[in-house]
């Protein structure tokens, strides 16, 4: 080991009392030790600063350590943390949400998207009356039981596609945990149809993210969200969108104003408070009417944390200010690095496919070079795991992470609201120099 080199120490020192040296799973691939981030850049203990395209996957919507936002929770500070009972800043900030987002007319503040989650799967069964949920395979909400299943299933124990097995996620899961979980194919009416009259009567909710950004980052087909609303509402069914990712990262409304159609429920997590530990469930009030009346209950003792909802109204006001220019460049940013990336791939002999809307999309090398330059059309789970070569793009995270640019492995981009014209340049040449030696060594 290099003597000037602290990484492989704390490493090796997080080795020794975090299980498996990490926080969070999602981390165990890559166990960089950070020492600060400021804007776009971070920096590890070594020194060595990188363009970050991770936002920590997903929260850091104003990039790291905004003033405003530090601002605004350093004030709080010293007001107190939590009271067991209301403050104004948590009414100021639910009134804020309920103006915004399409579906809220009442909320609840949480601190994780997992708990949210949670939330409105108990109001979906208490409302209803009913148990099933139904899920799509490759979608993710969350780590805990109930929902963990059909994350990243490996395809020979994935059963029939169009109604396929659930698979339980991790080790550990109680029996029967997930009995109550219907799996279906993404972006597939159809089977959604079938599903529900297969379990006709018992299925509670149909839970989606509304652009599937854990595998992938693959838009809904045209008419499909508006499709599951309806099935939703001929069978009385509630529809909740997981927008712990599009939240207020596609717009201030999130997906459901984004693409026009609004759910009975929706979660948000991750950007809600550019970095601080808060989510939310919001919903139609004749549904969050059960949490008013406590027939179903939700609670948390951390819930409202006056520096985290601090954050939010800070975060919330720099995507409004001046007309939502963040929007705009959130847009730009992610366009411009979309088509450069796909153009850069192309000179450089790598067939490569760029999806998504913009402030976050998603990158991958194709397993085949397609015959007739004709690309496959990426439209759920089963199509990414068959579309995409993972350990091509392992090797391109490692050449882009060489020189200083941070990426998730598993291909998908975040933009914030602090990225700059620059970023993309200096990206587009590390990606250019990367996939040059990519190409030497295939
Ligand atoms: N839903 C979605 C769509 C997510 O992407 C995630 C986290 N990646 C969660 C829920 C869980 O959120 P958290 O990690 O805050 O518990």
């Amino acid at each position: 080991m290099n003597d000037t080199q602290k990484g492989p120490h704390w490493q090796d020192r997080a080795r020794r009392v975090l299980a498996g040296g990490v926080s969070s799973q999602f981390r165990a691939a890559d166990p960089v030790v950070f020492s600060h981030g400021r804007g776009s850049r971070i920096w590890d203990v070594d020194g060595t600063e990188y363009i970050d395209w991770t936002l920590s996957q997903g929260p850091m919507i104003h990039g790291h350590s905004h003033p405003e936002i530090l601002a605004a929770v350093a004030e709080s500070l010293g007001r107190g943390q939590v009271w067991n009972g209301l403050h104004t800043q948590e009414i100021e900030l639910a009134e804020k949400l309920v103006e915004v987002i399409p579906c809220a007319e009442l909320v609840r503040l949480g601190c994780t998207g997992s708990e949210a989650v949670q939330a409105a799967i108990r109001l979906a069964r208490a409302v209803t009356g009913r148990t099933k949920i139904v899920k799509f395979e490759g979608h993710y909400h969350g780590w805990l039981d109930n929902i963990a299943v059909s994350v990243n299933p490996p395809l020979d124990v994935a059963g029939p596609e169009q109604s396929p097995h659930v698979v339980p996620w991790s080790g550990g899961m109680g029996p029967g945990a997930a009995e109550g979980v219907v799996v279906c194919p993404w972006n597939d009416l159809t089977a959604v149809s079938s599903a529900v009259k297969r379990h006709a009567g018992q299925i509670a909710a149909i839970i989606t993210e509304p652009c599937m950004c854990n595998s992938g980052c693959i838009e809904p087909l045209p008419g499909y969200l508006a499709g599951l609303l309806s099935i939703c509402d001929e069978h009385n069914i509630l529809l909740i969108f997981d927008e712990v990712i599009t939240g207020f990262r596609l717009a201030l409304g999130g997906a459901q104003e984004f693409y026009g159609v609004t759910p009975d429920l929706v979660v948000f997590g991750k950007a809600v408070a550019g970095g601080f530990p808060v989510s939310v469930l919001a919903g139609r009030a004749k549904f969050m009417e059960s949490l008013a009346s406590g027939r179903s209950i939700h609670a948390g003792t951390l819930n409202a944390h006056v520096g985290g909802v601090a954050a939010a109204l800070a975060s919330l006001r720099l995507l409004q200010a001046n007309d939502e220019a963040a929007y705009s460049q959130m847009f730009t940013l992610g366009s411009r690095l979309m088509e450069q990336l796909r153009s850069l791939a192309d000179s450089t002999g790598h067939s490569v496919l760029v999806t998504g809307p913009g402030p976050v999309f998603h990158l991958g090398f194709l397993a085949s070079k397609p015959h007739d330059s004709k690309l496959p059309a990426v439209r759920n789970y089963r199509d990414v795991v068959k579309t995409y070569d993972m350990n091509k793009y392992s090797r391109f995270v490692r050449g882009m992470a060489a020189r200083g640019v941070r990426l998730i492995g598993r291909g998908i981009w975040y933009i914030s609201t602090v990225h700059s014209a620059e970023d993309v340049e200096l990206t587009v040449d590390r990606a250019r120099e990367s996939l040059a030696e990519m190409a030497r060594e295939d």
